[in-house]
C-alpha cells in the first residue's frame, strides 16, 4: 500500500457525484469510487426527478434545509448549465374532507419551512387545472422538474475539470482505521487493491449502512440500518399529458408522498411510485399491483385517466432509514470523530429529496472536508 489520497468518495450517484465537484480543489487529490460501469445507475436515475420545494419535511431538519436550500441552487446550475429542466410548479389536491384537514396542516408545515405556498379557491384550482377534481388544494410554484442524466453529467464535468480521478467497476470492500486516515480495500477486476486516505466519504446509497458497519461503526447502536423500498412506476397514454399542466399530488399518508403524476422534460406523463418494502434487488415492475395504483387517491382527483391508460414501467429502489409504518427520520451527514473515526464523513438515508438536495448537500460536506483537512 504506498498510494495516498487526500479525499476518497465512495458511489457516483448524483451526491458522490455533487460532493466531487464541491471539493476538488487544486493540490488535493480525490478519488471517486464506483462499483457499476457507469456514475448513476442506481436511485440518482430510478427516480421522479422532481425539484421538491421543501413542503413535507420536519421544521429545522436536514432534509427541510437542504432541500429548500438544494431547490434555490438546483435552478441557478441549470439556467447557467445548460441542463433542461422546468419550474412547472405542482398542485397538492384533497379528494376529501378528512384530507382536507391534513392538507391544511401541510401547507402550515410548508409555510413555516419557508416555502412559498398559495392556498387555492376551487375556481382558482379550476382555472389552473380544469382536469383534477378535490374538494381543496394549494399550489407550490418553486416545485419543478429537471433532467437528471444532465444533471449528473454537470457534476462529473465540473469534477473531473477539478482533477477529480472517477474510477468505475471499483468496490470497496474493506476499509480500516490507520493512523492519520483510513486504508481502503477495493475489489478491482482482476485482483484486489489498497490505498490510504486521508478522508473517506461514504456516499454508498442503498448500501451505505453496509459501507459504514465496514468502517467500524455498530450500526444497530448508531441506527443506521438501511431498509428498502422499491416504488413502481406506470405510463400513462391515450394523450393524457395534455390535459395536466403541472405535477398533481395526493395529501400524503405517513412518509410517504403518494402516488403522484410524474412529468418527465418531454412532459411524457407517469404515475408513481406505489412503494413496497423489498428485501433483494430486481427492478421488474409486478403488474399484480395495479389494483393498488387504481384505489389510489390520485385516480379520484383525476378522473380523466382510465386504468386502460395505465402500462408497468420502470421501479426505483429507494434507501431508508425508516421502518414500515415508523415516522420521519432525518438525512445522516455527519463527520464520525465521536466514534473515534476522524476524517470519516457518512452520508447515510439520503432518500427523497436527495436530487434536489444534491448541490447543497455537496456544500455542506465540503465545509466538513475543509475543517478536517485545515485541522
Ligand atoms: C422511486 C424514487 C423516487 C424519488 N424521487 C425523487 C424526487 O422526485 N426528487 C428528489 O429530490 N429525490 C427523489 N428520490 C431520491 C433520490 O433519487 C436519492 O436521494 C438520490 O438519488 C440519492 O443519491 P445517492 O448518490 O446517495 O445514491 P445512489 O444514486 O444510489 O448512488 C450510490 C452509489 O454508490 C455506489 N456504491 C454502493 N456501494 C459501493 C461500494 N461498496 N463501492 C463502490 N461503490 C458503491 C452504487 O453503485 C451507486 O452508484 C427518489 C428516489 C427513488 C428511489
Amino acid at each position: 500500500m504506498s498510494y495516498r489520497a487526500d479525499i476518497t468518495i465512495i458511489g457516483a450517484g448524483v451526491i458522490g457525484l455533487a460532493i466531487a465537484s464541491q471539493v476538488t480543489k487544486e493540490g488535493r487529490e480525490v478519488y471517486l469510487l464506483e462499483k457499476n460501469e457507469t456514475f448513476g445507475q442506481e436511485q440518482s436515475s430510478r427516480n421522479s426527478e422532481v425539484i421538491h420545494a421543501g413542503i413535507y419535511y420536519e421544521r429545522d431538519s436536514l432534509k427541510a434545509k437542504m432541500c429548500l436550500e438544494g431547490n434555490g441552487l438546483l435552478y441557478e446550475l441549470c439556467e447557467k448549465n445548460g441542463i433542461a429542466y422546468q419550474k412547472c410548479g405542482k398542485i397538492i389536491v384533497a379528494t376529501n374532507h378528512v384530507e382536507a384537514e391534513e392538507l391544511e396542516k401541510l401547507y402550515r408545515r410548508g409555510k413555516g419551512n419557508g416555502v412559498q405556498l398559495k392556498m387555492l379557491s376551487l375556481r382558482e384550482m379550476d382555472q389552473l387545472e380544469p382536469n383534477i377534481r378535490g374538494v381543496a388544494a394549494f399550489l407550490s410554484p418553486s416545485t419543478g422538474i429537471v433532467d437528471s442524466y444532465a444533471l449528473m453529467r454537470c457534476f462529473l464535468g465540473k469534477a473531473r475539470d477539478n482533477g477529480a480521478q472517477i474510477v468505475y467497476k471499483t468496490k470497496v470492500i474493506g476499509i480500516e482505521k490507520v493512523l492519520g486516515g483510513y486504508e481502503v480495500r477495493v475489489e478491482e477486476p482482476p485482483g484486489d487493491f489498497s490505498f490510504m486516505t486521508r478522508v473517506l466519504i461514504n456516499c454508498a446509497g442503498l448500501y451505505s449502512d453496509k459501507v459504514a458497519e465496514m468502517a467500524g461503526i455498530n450500526i444497530d447502536e448508531a441506527n443506521y440500518n438501511l431498509h428498502w423500498r422499491k416504488g413502481e412506476y406506470y405510463s400513462v397514454s391515450g394523450g393524457k399529458n395534455k390535459l395536466i399542466n403541472r405535477l398533481i399530488y395526493p395529501v400524503p399518508v405517513g412518509i410517504n408522498l403518494g402516488v403522484h403524476v410524474c412529468f418527465d422534460i418531454n412532459w411524457r406523463l407517469r404515475l408513481g411510485p406505489l412503494f413496497y418494502h423489498v428485501n433483494e434487488i430486481s427492478y421488474k415492475v409486478d403488474d399484480s399491483r395495479k389494483k393498488a395504483f387504481l384505489e389510489s387517491s390520485i385516480m379520484e382527483a383525476l378522473p380523466c385517466i382510465k386504468p386502460s391508460d395505465l402500462d408497468p414501467e420502470t421501479s426505483g429502489i429507494m434507501a431508508m432509514l425508516p421502518r414500515e409504518r415508523e415516522s420521519f427520520r432525518d438525512f445522516i451527514i455527519r463527520h464520525e470523530y465521536d466514534r473515534g473515526l476522524p476524517g470519516l464523513i457518512s452520508l447515510v438515508g439520503i432518500e427523497s429529496p436527495g436530487l434536489t438536495s444534491s448541490p447543497a448537500i455537496a456544500r455542506y460536506v465540503s465545509h466538513l472536508v475543509n475543517e478536517i483537512l485545515e485541522s
